[in-house]
C-alpha cells in the first residue's frame, strides 16, 4: 500500500505560494506531482498552458463541470478555477505527494474528499502593505485586479485557523525552510501511516 498524501497551499494572491512551491519542486521534483488547475483567467506573461494552468474558455469550464471532471472548483477573484480529479487520483496511486495551490473555498471542498490525506498550509505576508507592494512589484495585474485581490485577502485571512500550518513569508529562504520541514514531516503523519500493518509485523 502506498501512503496517499496531499500538500495543499493557500494564501492571498501575492503571498509567495508560487515562489515557495518552485523551490520545493526544484529540490524534490521526483517525489511531487503538481495538480495543474484549469482556469478561465488569461495567462500572464511567462505562464504556459499545461504547465502553470490549463487555460480554458468559460464554455469549456462549464462543460467540464457538467462532465463531473472536477474534484472541486470555485470562483476566485472573478475567474473560475478547478482541480481535475483524474490526474490527482493517478498521482496518489503512484505514491507521489500531490500539491494543490488552491483558494480557501477549494480547501474546504477538497478536505471533504481527502480528510486524512491533506496537510494544509496557509502562506501569508507579515502585513497587508507588504502584500500590496509585492503584488505591485510583480507587475502581473491591472490596478483593478490588485484591488480585488487585496480586498479578497482580508476575507481569506479569516480562515487561517482552519489550516494545519501557517508560514509568514518574510524572508523567502526562512519561509522555504518551514515549508521544507512540513513536507518532510508529512511522511511520519500517523493518519497516513499503515498502523495496523505495522503493528501486526511488529508483533511477529
Ligand atoms: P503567489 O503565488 O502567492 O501569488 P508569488 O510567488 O507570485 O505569489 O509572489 C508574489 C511576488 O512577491 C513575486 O514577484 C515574488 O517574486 C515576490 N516574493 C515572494 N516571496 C518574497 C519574499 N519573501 N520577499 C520578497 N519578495 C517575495
Ligand atoms: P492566480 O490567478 O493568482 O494564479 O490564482 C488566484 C487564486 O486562485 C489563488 O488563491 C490560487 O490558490 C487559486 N486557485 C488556483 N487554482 C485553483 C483551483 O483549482 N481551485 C481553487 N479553488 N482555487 C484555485
Amino acid at each position: 500500500m502506498v501512503s496517499r498524501q496531499i500538500l495543499l497551499i493557500s494564501g492571498p494572491s501575492g503571498s509567495g505560494k508560487s515562489s515557495l512551491l518552485s523551490k520545493l519542486f526544484a529540490e524534490f521534483k521526483d517525489k511531487l506531482y503538481f495538480s495543474i488547475s484549469s482556469t478561465t483567467r488569461a495567462a500572464r506573461q511567462g505562464e504556459k498552458d499545461g504547465v502553470n494552468y490549463h487555460f480554458i474558455s468559460q464554455e469549456q469550464f462549464q462543460a467540464d463541470i457538467n462532465a463531473g471532471l472536477f474534484l472541486e472548483w470555485a470562483n476566485v477573484h472573478g475567474n473560475l478555477y478547478g482541480t481535475s480529479l483524474r490526474p490527482v487520483t493517478h498521482a496518489l496511486n503512484e505514491g507521489k505527494v500531490v500539491v494543490f495551490d488552491i483558494d480557501v473555498q477549494g480547501y474546504f471542498l477538497a478536505k471533504k474528499q481527502y480528510p486524512k490525506e491533506i496537510t494544509a498550509v496557509f502562506i501569508s505576508t507579515k502585513n497587508s502593505s507588504i502584500l500590496a507592494s509585492r503584488l505591485e512589484n510583480r507587475g502581473s495585474e491591472s490596478n483593478e485586479s490588485i484591488k480585488t485581490r487585496l480586498e479578497n485577502a482580508k476575507n481569506e485571512m479569516k480562515y487561517i485557523k482552519d489550516y494545519d500550518h501557517i508560514i509568514v513569508n518574510d524572508d523567502l529562504e526562512a519561509a522555504y525552510e518551514s515549508l521544507r520541514a512540513i513536507f518532510i514531516s508529512m511522511h511520519s503523519k500517523c493518519a497516513n501511516f499503515e498502523i495496523e500493518e505495522f503493528c501486526q509485523n511488529w508483533n511477529n
